[in-house]
């Protein structure tokens, strides 16, 4: 099992070539470019992970509103479909395959 990720919010601030992310005074996270030759992507990068907790806490609400066709066995409706697509996200987000 692991640990609890660091509540949010998160957020993001330029440093010394790359971007910082933090949740207040925590620090989180950082991306660089150049060196990892992924230059030009890392604010776009620290934003996506400065949102991170946000996007989890979205995907968890959003899975109790769908349409749960877990005990009727499979359903082809889009709801469905989401629902499987954010489940697996959320796995991921907490460390699962
Ligand atoms: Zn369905």
């Amino acid at each position: 099992m692991i640990a609890q990720h660091t509540p949010g919010p998160w957020g993001v601030r330029p440093g010394h070539g790359c971007y910082d992310i933090n949740a207040g005074l925590i620090y989180v996270a950082e991306t660089i470019g150049g060196m990892s030759g992924n230059y030009g992507s890392e604010e776009a990068n620290a934003c996506l992970i400065a949102a991170a907790p946000d996007l989890l806490a979205a995907l968890e609400m959003t899975d109790l509103g769908l349409h749960n066709a877990d005990e009727r066995g499979p359903c082809l409706c889009s709801q469905c479909a989401f629902r499987q697509a954010a489940r697996a996200a959320i796995v991921k987000a907490k460390g699962g395959a």
